[in-house]
């Protein structure tokens, strides 16, 4: 029996991938430290759970209407309007199971197979995996350590065509930790107004940001009719497995989000947008406590990291994770790339890091190695972890 064609282009999130090396080898008796998995050890704060045990108990158990409750959709319209100062009603949200699922039925909704799309590369691997299903050619856009894993403005304009229909960012970003300036998202906004490009912006870790003030693309005025703003609750509020993100768009293109949406899970779980508004609504301490938390972590793992011979890391701006430049400890080593050198933690040092090449391919000219560590773990781990792989390079 054959399969479709298109299934051919379809890519996967590897991160997942190593974690099941990792319950292998788990389950092989060996201590495996793990960096390799994005989401945060916390568990979801007890009032937002308890928000959704007393949906459960009134039964709020059925469908719901496709793209979200009116109720959670007005929560979600209040909460942006705040906090990215514009003006959007709930007739400009479209709810779904994870942000994931946003990006899918995003990147459906507004190419067509031979458009281009310009994707942030090292990137969430999800963005290129999708474009290539729906036939569109995926353009990378560097992000460059020498511009703190921020893009050069004149190489996004020359990848513009007549063809490009969308670009995507990502900020704060996964997997360097970069995040872009006002003066960036600017840039942006003007090459999508001169060119009419849609924008996907994916603003997932807005709330886990160490310094400075976040910047939205959807502040900038004009932009909220040409942006598709990603955002959900498994970063910020813990809750990764509840499976709840959403979209802010122009009302026209959430319609035909919430088109995608019914035909694909129909709704998302009912009890679970319960607990979403008491997220955005109720106290936000346990927030700012994690974000505390992960900024020791990332202070920790950054020192760490910059102690070993050969390793060298930049302290990101925001979201969990290090982005570090192992050039030198894989010339050491005597380690071809990136992917050796995360076999080698793995299976010689019991450490699971992911490799640059689990965010895209490298970039042209791209010489240098990099690997992703996710610092959402105790600090205890960060430092046997760190001491592993100081053990490992300076050997
Ligand atoms: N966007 C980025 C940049 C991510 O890193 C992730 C998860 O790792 C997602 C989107 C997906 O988030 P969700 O759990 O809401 O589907």
């Amino acid at each position: 029996m054959e399969f479709a064609k298109r299934l051919k282009n379809l890519g996967i999130e590897n991160s997942f991938n190593v974690l099941g090396r990792v319950m292998k080898l788990r389950e092989q008796g060996k201590d495996i430290i793990s960096f390799c998995i994005g989401e945060p050890d916390f568990n979801t704060p007890e009032n937002i759970k308890k928000a959704a045990i007393d949906a459960l108990n009134k039964n709020m158990t059925h469908y719901g209407p496709s793209g979200g409750l009116p109720v959670f959709k007005k929560a979600i319209a209040s909460h942006i309007s705040k906090t990215r100062d514009i003006n959007v009603s709930e007739e400009n949200i479209c709810v779904s199971a994870g942000a994931k699922a946003i990006i899918y039925y995003a990147i459906h909704a507004v190419l067509n197979p031979g458009d281009e799309a310009i994707f942030p590369n090292p990137g969430y691997p999800i963005y290129e995996s999708i474009i290539n299903f729906v036939g569109g050619k995926a353009v990378p856009l560097p992000l460059l350590e020498s511009k703190s894993f921020s893009f050069d403005t004149d190489t996004l304009r020359r990848l513009v065509t007549k063809k490009t229909k969308l670009i995507i960012i990502n900020t704060p970003q996964n997997p360097t930790g970069g995040f872009l300036s006002r003066e960036d998202l600017q840039v942006v906004a003007d090459i999508s107004v001169k060119n009419n490009i849609w924008i996907l912006a994916d603003e997932i870790y807005s709330r886990i940001l160490y310094e400075g003030e976040f910047n939205s693309i959807l502040s900038i005025p004009g932009m909220l009719e040409r942006t598709i703003l990603v955002n959900g609750f498994s970063k910020a509020y813990a809750m990764t497995g509840w499976r709840l993100g959403f979209a802010v768009t122009n009302k026209d293109l959430a319609r035909e989000l919430i088109r995608l949406e019914n035909n694909c899970v129909a709704c998302t779980t009912t009890f679970n947008q319960f607990a979403g508004i008491e997220a955005l609504n109720g106290p936000q301490n346990s927030v700012d406590e994690m974000v505390a938390e992960y900024k020791e972590r990332r202070n920790l793992i950054v020192k760490l990291l910059n102690d070993i011979n050969g390793i060298s890391c930049l302290s990101p701006k925001g979201a969990f994770y290090a982005f570090p430049n192992v050039t030198k400890a894989c010339k050491s080593l005597g380690l071809k790339d990136s992917e050796e050198f995360q076999d080698y933690l793995l299976f010689n040092h019991g450490v699971a890091v992911l490799a640059r090449t689990s965010f895209g391919k490298k970039n042209e000219n791209e010489s240098e190695e990099y690997i992703r560590l996710s610092y959402a773990t105790s600090k205890d781990n960060i430092v046997e972890g760190l001491k592993r792989i100081k053990k490992a390079v300076e050997k």
